[in-house]
């Protein structure tokens, strides 16, 4: 049975998995990388969440912004960073070191624009999800899962209550994929039905090789013949 210790999960890459597993193992196993509009874009956006300004407190709750989390079970074996998370006050609540309260967490994700179809992207919800599982273990609390939708300034809260088994099998599995393709070193191959439009990777995922050609190979042999 493989050691679950081996590889700490970061939280982020588990979107990049879910989106296309080759563009995660271009960027996480071949450390390839590559920016485009999309990728800038999405950059700024978390640069400006995560630049210390959402951080502020009141009578009710305290906001912090950039929050490192981390569950080393060897379940899980994750960390990263979340948005926000706000503290509430609340006397059923737990204790959250460095405040003086008893608190109910929050963690809120922020996203460009909702889906059309559906409340929430089911890829976003894992990615709450997992956070949620770090939260939990460190603080030792039921953290409430919400993505904050920037484009309609709305906040969807997550089903974690009632689907909490589902999401975790789901994470479980994933992470397990992730884990056997880092520990072969293996890039996954492109997926049926995978999207491409808007990938930055295409460069590296489509090697251009030049097209055979004879006259080139003639050339090349006279070459090498004449001490070349
Ligand atoms: S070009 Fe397509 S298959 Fe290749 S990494 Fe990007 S999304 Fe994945």
């Amino acid at each position: 049975m493989r050691d679950e210790n081996t590889k700490m999960i970061n939280i982020r890459t588990i979107q990049h998995y879910m989106y296309c597993p080759r563009r995660w193992g271009l960027l996480e196993i071949n450390h390839d990388w590559a920016e485009n509009a999309f990728v800038v874009k999405a950059n700024l956006m978390h640069e400006r969440v995560h630049d210390g300004s959402h951080n502020f407190s009141d009578h009710k709750k305290v906001v912090r912004s950039s929050v490192t989390l981390y569950n080393d079970l060897p379940a899980y074996n994750l960390y990263g960073v979340a948005d926000c998370i706000e503290f509430v006050k609340n006397q059923k609540g737990v204790k959250v070191q460095g405040l003086p309260d008893l608190y109910h967490v929050k963690i809120v994700e922020y996203k460009p624009k909702p889906p059309k179809e559906c409340a929430y992207h089911e890829t976003d919800a894992i990615q709450v999800f997992a956070q949620k599982l770090c939260a939990d273990f460190i603080w030792g609390c039921d953290a409430e899962g919400i993505i904050y939708y920037s484009e309609t300034k709305k906040r969807v809260r997550l089903p974690f209550d009632s689907m909490y088994v589902q999401y975790e099998k789901a994470l479980k599995e994933l992470l397990c994929e992730m884990r056997q393709f880092i520990d072969k070193h293996e890039i996954p191959l492109r997926r049926k039905g995978q999207k491409c439009t808007g990938c930055s990777m295409k460069e590296m995922c489509f090697y251009k090789t030049a097209a055979y050609s004879v006259k080139k190979e003639i050339f090349q042999n006279v070459y090498e013949e004449a001490g070349g």
